[in-house]
């Protein structure tokens, strides 16, 4: 028989990484458990219902966690737009200016009017491609995205 059940992942406050342990499970049915036992293993920072992946955080001279600033909402908005445009999924990464959005696996590149969709969201974005270096001849490329830290949004 089959039946229905809650089940509970573990995503980062910040940034909206979903942590997987090491054998890639996400999902528990336990909502304080196990799964997020073994997130702190890993580095991240756990307070009450907020989670930071180790991305997301540093910790000061005193020992205490200091959680880095908030990500603006419009970042997030865009991200998810560019994803169901491309129908590709992007990792996302940061410098000490930038937002880093980048695709392994580009076979088609932003057209004109995606691009025009995106910067209607934010429009100061940099867009780059890459064929990696062991698969020349392969048609796919990487697709990097860099969006300056402190964007304007429209
Ligand atoms: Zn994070």
């Amino acid at each position: 028989m089959t039946y229905e059940t809650i089940m509970y992942g573990i995503k980062c406050n910040r940034c909206q990484a979903i942590y997987e342990d090491s054998e890639g499970a996400n999902l528990a049915v336990d909502r304080h458990g196990d799964l997020e036992d073994s997130a702190q293993e890993d580095g991240w920072y756990v307070n009450g219902d907020r989670h930071y992946c180790p991305n997301c955080y540093t910790i000061n001279e005193n020992d205490e966690v200091v959680t880095k600033p908030l990500i603006d909402y419009y970042f997030f908005k865009f991200k998810n737009v560019l994803q169901m445009l491309t129908c590709r999924q992007y990792t996302f990464s940061e410098t000490e200016t930038l937002f880093v959005l980048k695709s392994n696996y580009c076979y088609k590149r932003l057209n004109e009017a995606q691009s025009l969709i995106l910067r209607d969201i934010i429009p100061d974005f940099v867009v780059d491609y890459r064929t990696p270096e062991r698969v020349k001849g392969k048609r796919y490329e990487t697709e990097t995205i860099r969006i300056p830290k402190d964007f304007k949004h429209k």
